[in-house]
């Protein structure tokens, strides 16, 4: 039987009002679970600023603490400081801590250009108070030249204040291990909780893949080829495949998963209920 680990949900801000009253349902389904927070991201340069802090108002104090994320890139010192601000003041203790991806074109990378230059302002300006998350990329951050050089970087993260990290997804649960093992060598110990992208659809899937440099293994990407608009089948298939890789991530010690829910409840809930984890 797979151990029980804690588990955490990662929610987009939504666009429309419609997304907003259907994401306030979704939460409620996901709570049921019992996570230890919830995420919600933050689009770079702020621009999410507004709806990510109204999704923060609508789900803080209900429960499950929340967790903002809060990228750098294209952002200045002044800003950042404010939210850090309003956090402390709506008693929220944790944060994901990102550099962020500036749309193409816009150039410019601002006061702190990179995640471990905000986790440092983070300490710097709110001391201990918060709990810092930062991003940790098993098959390497898509920029990076090396994966040593990468695997520094984030040390470096880690040096400057992080907590605990949350992966991008990625399909290789060997990626994730020998990443662990590669922190270890380097005395980093923190908790790298797995990010855990459900497969629903095979072009969102590739599209997500391709713009964050995860890998699909050819045999995945083959039989959701082989599915073409069979969504039924796509969905049964990328049940059993993200199943059995939390199964094999919580095996080898995956100290905690955290799902990217797409602001969906289904397959999240199905996949966590499964796993007994609920
Ligand atoms: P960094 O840790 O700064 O690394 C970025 C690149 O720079 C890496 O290649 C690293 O090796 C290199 N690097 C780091 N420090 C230095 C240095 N001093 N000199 C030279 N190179 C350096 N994006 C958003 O916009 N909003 C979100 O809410 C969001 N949430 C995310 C949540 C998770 C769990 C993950 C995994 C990613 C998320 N992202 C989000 C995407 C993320 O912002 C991008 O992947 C971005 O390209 C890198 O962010 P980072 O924090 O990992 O950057």
């Amino acid at each position: 039987m797979t151990k029980r680990v804690p588990i955490s949900f990662e929610f987009f801000p939504p666009k429309t009002d419609i997304g907003a009253e259907k994401l306030i349902t979704v939460h409620q389904d996901l709570q049921q679970l019992q996570p230890e927070f919830f995420s919600i991201t933050y689009g770079a340069g702020g621009s999410t600023r507004e709806r990510t802090l109204a999704a923060i108002k609508e789900f803080n104090g209900k429960g499950t603490p929340v967790a903002p994320h809060l990228s750098c890139i294209g952002d200045d010192k002044a800003r950042i400081a404010e939210l850090l601000d309003l956090y402390v003041a709506q008693g929220i203790n944790k944060i994901v801590a990102l550099r962020g991806d500036l749309p193409s074109g816009q150039v410019g990378l601002g006061e702190l250009p990179y995640a471990q230059d905000l986790v440092r302002f983070i300490r710097e300006h709110s001391g201990d108070h918060f709990h810092i998350e930062v991003a940790a990329y098993p098959e390497m951050h898509p920029q990076a030249e090396t994966f040593d050089q990468d695997i520094q970087r984030f040390t470096e993260k880690v040096n400057a204040g992080a907590n605990s990290a949350i992966t991008q997804f990625f399909f290789n649960p060997d990626a994730y291990f020998y990443f662990l093992d590669r922190l270890q060598k380097q005395g980093i110990t923190i908790p790298v909780a797995p990010g855990i992208m459900p497969i629903t659809n095979a072009s969102n899937l590739i599209r997500f893949a391709d713009g964050t440099g995860a890998e699909i293994p050819r045999w995945i990407r083959k039989q959701l080829q082989a599915y073409g608009d069979d969504s039924r089948s796509i969905r049964a298939f990328g049940h059993e495949v993200i199943l059995k890789l939390c199964e094999r991530l919580i095996d080898g010690g995956a100290p905690s998963l955290h799902f990217y829910t797409m602001n969906t409840t289904e397959p999240t809930r199905q996949l966590v209920v499964d796993l007994g984890l609920n």
